[in-house]
């Protein structure tokens, strides 16, 4: 079967490796083209963006796919919405992988808000010295906000507009716990802005400011689209995709909807 993998995370890549090695698919792996150097997925590997909905239905069309993976990241909302709406024309079924969201335990004092505007007022009436654990994208949201001072990691240099005082830390993770501390503390940190990504990859930094006693700013995720097979583990994904080409491919894969 052919199966377009929308990518750009771990779990893409996780998928890729273990469906490359399954004779029975032909895996094509899509990256948005975002980041300099990212880390590609084994086999077939498309990059950059397909042109809206529209584009990606014909580049399905065209290149005869049969079904499509989406894992992008939880915060990829348009792909994902343009890949339900590109499938639902099509008529194939799609599959979105989205990690589990975090959740707070005892001791995390934590400010749920629903998009990064209300990250950047609800940050800047915690504290002074900010750390924006964001992304480079939307690093805008928090551009009006003149009084705090902002330190902006991301693994490439945001582009957009900045707030007027802040440093740039350019960094990949994962990181570990101590790191985070140490940079918690190195800055003065007092509030950190993060977006609900889930994962192990990037939570060292919530415990970090759990152990400090520091607020957390977490962006709610976009809504998922309706219509669309939702499975949150690489496992769970695999096992849906079993069961439905076991099936005869006939209505749409299991799983949550
Ligand atoms: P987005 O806002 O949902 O998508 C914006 C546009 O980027 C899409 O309309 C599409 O362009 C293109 N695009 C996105 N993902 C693509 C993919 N896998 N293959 C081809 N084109 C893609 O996406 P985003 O939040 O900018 O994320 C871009 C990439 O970075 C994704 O692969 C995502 O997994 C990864 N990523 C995102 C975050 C995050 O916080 N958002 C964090 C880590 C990794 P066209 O309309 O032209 O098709």
């Amino acid at each position: 079967m052919r199966i377009l993998l929308l990518g750009g995370t771990g779990e893409a890549r996780e998928l890729a490796r273990l469906l490359t090695g399954e004779r029975e698919h032909e895996i094509v792996s899509s990256l948005a083209g975002r980041v300099s150097a990212p880390i590609r997925p084994v086999g077939e590997v498309r990059v950059g963006g397909f042109g809206g909905a529209d584009g990606l239905r014909d580049w399905l069309a065209d290149n005869r796919m049969e079904l499509v993976i989406d894992a992008t990241h939880p915060f990829a909302g348009v792909i994902t919405a343009n890949a339900a709406q590109a499938t639902a024309r099509l008529g194939l079924p799609m599959i979105r992988l989205s990690r589990p969201g975090w959740t707070a335990g005892p001791g995390d004092r934590w400010y749920r808000v629903p998009d990064l505007a209300a990250a950047a007022d609800t940050a800047a009436g915690l504290g002074d010295r900010v750390l924006l654990t964001i992304g480079r994208q939307g690093v805008a949201a928090f551009a009006g906000h003149t009084r705090p001072w902002y330190l902006i990691r991301a693994i490439d240099p945001p582009t957009d507009q900045l707030p007027p005082r802040h440093e740039i830390l350019l960094a990949r993770g994962p990181f570990t716990v101590s790191d985070e501390s140490e940079l918690l503390t190195r800055h003065r940190i007092d509030v950190v802005v993060t977006k609900d990504s889930g994962g192990t990859a990037t939570a060292a930094k919530l415990t970090a400011a759990r152990i400090a006693g520091i607020p957390v700013v977490v962006v709610d995720r976009p809504t998922l689209p309706s219509g669309v097979t939702v499975v949150t583990t690489v496992d769970e994904a695999r096992e849906v995709l079993s069961a439905w080409v076991a099936a005869g491919r006939s209505g749409r894969p299991g799983g949550r909807r």
